[in-house]
């Protein structure tokens, strides 16, 4: 289980500046995106490449939370 304050800090690592997580059942879930996160010992595994897409979603490149990084280079 995740602390109350941790929770406060912790961000989707898509969208760091402002997208906030929140417990869904055993696992951190993006309020955005709705990509889930799992808990590994006590601690939040905020790994993208290891995350559980949401239902319908088949690629990281779908969903409404985006890398600046990535939004920076890709042509539009
Ligand atoms: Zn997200």
């Amino acid at each position: 289980m995740i602390s109350q304050d941790l929770l406060e800090i912790l961000r989707c690592p898509l969208d760091p500046s402002n997208v906030r997580l929140r417990m869904q059942g055993e696992n951190l879930e993006c309020e955005r995106c709705a990509l889930r996160f799992q808990i590994k010992d006590g601690f939040p595994a905020l790994i993208v490449e290891e995350a559980e897409l949401p239902a319908g979603c088949e690629s990281i490149a779908q969903l409404p939370c985006q890398r600046s990084d990535n939004a920076k280079s890709a042509p539009v």
